[in-house]
C-alpha cells in the first residue's frame, strides 16, 4: 500500500507486517477510524484513514474475514 507522509511529502510503502498490523487495530478496535504509519524519513506519524484503506477491495476482505 503506497501512502505519502503528511510532514515531509515522502511517498513510501506499507509492509506486510504494517498491514498485518493495521488490520488488527481496526479489527480489535470497531471505533477507530484511523491508524498511524511512520515515515521512515520524518519519523512523523501519518495517518491512514479505515476509509482509505477499505478502498482496496483486497484489505477491505481481510477487515471482514
Ligand atoms: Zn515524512
Amino acid at each position: 500500500m503506497q501512502i505519502k507522509c503528511s510532514s515531509c511529502a515522502m511517498p513510501f510503502a506499507l509492509s506486510k507486517d504494517e498491514i498485518t498490523q493495521m488490520v488488527e487495530t481496526f479489527k480489535a478496535n470497531p471505533t477507530a477510524v484511523h491508524y498511524d504509519a511512520q515515515c521512515p524519513k520524518c519519523r512523523k506519524m501519518t495517518k491512514i484513514s479505515k476509509k482509505q484503506f477499505t478502498l482496496n477491495p483486497v484489505y477491505k476482505k481481510m477487515l471482514e474475514g
